[in-house]
């Protein structure tokens, strides 16, 4: 399994917990474009890395160490959403697609510089926080 991918599924987790209030590996599935065997099968990953927990019954939900990857990573897909809408001027309906691949190879370092450059921005061009 890749690193890109877990940044994925960190990103859609904070944000399906955040919309809902909780998870469902469904719901991932069908947001996410996979199966649900697939969403099983990287849920049992991502427990062992410590960035899930799921206990039997209960819905899955972020650890800490989970918690913090995922806000990172949406906060550097929202800025780079951001910088490409007000710098490059590029539509707002394209940057979604453009920031899903750049997320990954922006650094710590570089996204809080990025941050500092555009004015520490509150809102990206969809309207949600910078910041989640
Ligand atoms: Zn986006």
């Amino acid at each position: 399994m890749q690193e890109k991918a877990h940044e994925d599924y960190m990103r859609a987790f904070l944000y399906l917990q955040k919309k809902r209030g909780m998870l469902s590996q469904s719901e991932l599935a069908s947001y996410l474009g996979i199966s649900k065997a697939g969403v099983s099968e990287m849920m049992h990953i991502l427990s062992k890395k410590g960035l899930v927990k799921k206990a039997a019954y209960k819905p899955p939900a972020l650890t800490k160490k989970g918690e913090a990857l995922a806000k990172k990573m949406t906060f550097k897909h929202r800025l780079i959403e951001h910088f490409l809408a007000s710098k490059l001027k590029m539509p707002a309906k394209k940057v979604h697609k453009e920031a899903e691949m750049l997320e990954h190879a922006l650094s710590d370092d570089a996204a809080g510089r990025l941050y500092k450059f555009l004015g520490k921005p509150k809102k990206d061009p969809h309207g949600s926080p910078i910041c989640p």
